[in-house]
């Protein structure tokens, strides 16, 4: 593997028997988080773990890799087309847009297809997918949505009582930097991360979420266990386990807000090895006294 991609899904083998709930509350506990130090630094996923705004993106997105694949002539049904890509699809979940299209384009050879550039591919998808949330980024524009009715239950509490324990907050996505900061301004969430909001850029080679960790991690000399870090999809979490730090899964229902968890994701968030599992963030005051208290239990 070449040393700028980003790493692919790596399982973990978890016992589902030592995973328990912390007493009173459906946060579960995969591994118990020690620390010397409590942390100070939170890194946050964006795109299903704080920001509903791109909810729906898989049904923009696979329905045109399958018309791109049916014009190879495969011999392949749609439904079977559907399949293939969905598993491919969620499987790159994290990772930069780029990289489902770069897999696009191996599929299109794999059929004998002449593909066309996997920026051709993430263009046309981008263009769809701007259509598809235009509404909601105008709601919010305007008022007339609340900016709570397009994030995850009780991000904003969550933000503000991390930021009250003095903890750094910042944003890491794999959507293009320039939209996600508008999306942040557009939630009221400028004011949490200030400058410290990184997204995919042109040159896709020079981002990952690895490398905005190492960067936070050298500029504030810090050791991997003061980074909290909170996602929604394996790559963050498998960064934020591999430079020592704690990882919250968050399986989040984006389309239902229901309370319960995306079973789907909290099992991919388990095998990525995430610490923690929420569904969302309406105990975050349970889970923060938890990990406060983990730091101060020796
Ligand atoms: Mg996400």
């Amino acid at each position: 593997m070449t040393e700028f991609m980003e790493a692919d899904f790596v399982e973990v083998t978890v016992d589902p028997a030592g995973v328990r709930h912390l007493p009173g509350t459906s946060i579960e506990i995969v591994r118990h988080p020690k620390f010397a130090r409590a942390p100070d630094h939170a890194l946050f996923d964006f795109d299903g773990t704080l920001s509903l705004i791109r909810e729906g993106w898989p049904d923009i997105m696979v329905p045109l890799m399958v018309d791109v694949l049916v014009d190879t002539q495969t011999d392949e049904s749609v439904p079977q087309l559907e399949q293939v890509v969905r598993q491919f699809v969620a499987e790159l979940t994290g990772k930069q847009t780029i990289y489902q299209m770069i897999r696009l384009v191996e599929e299109v050879t794999r059929r004998g297809g002449r593909p066309r550039d996997p920026q051709h591919y993430k263009q046309a998808y981008v263009d769809r997918l701007s259509a598809h949330i235009a509404a909601r980024r105008t709601a919010l524009e305007r008022g007339q949505l609340a900016p709570e009715e397009l994030m995850v239950p009780d991000s904003l509490p969550l933000l503000q009582a991390l930021r009250d324990r003095g903890v750094q907050l910042y944003l890491a996505s794999g959507t293009d930097e320039a939209d996600v900061r508008e999306e942040v301004r557009l939630l009221q969430l400028a004011d949490f991360f200030g400058p410290r909001v990184h997204g995919a850029i042109a040159d896709y080679k020079s981002f990952s979420k690895e490398k905005v960790i190492g960067q936070i991690l050298r500029e504030h000399q810090l050791q991997g266990e003061r980074l909290l870090g909170f996602g929604d999809g394996f790559v963050e979490i498998q960064n934020v386990k591999s430079v020592g730090g704690t990882a919250v899964g968050v399986a989040s229902d984006e389309q239902g807000r229901s309370g319960k968890a995306d079973a789907w994701k909290r099992d991919r968030l388990l095998g990525a090895g995430a610490d923690l599992l929420i569904p969302d963030y309406q105990e975050h005051q349970a889970l923060l006294d938890f990990i406060w208290n983990a730091h101060a239990t020796p």
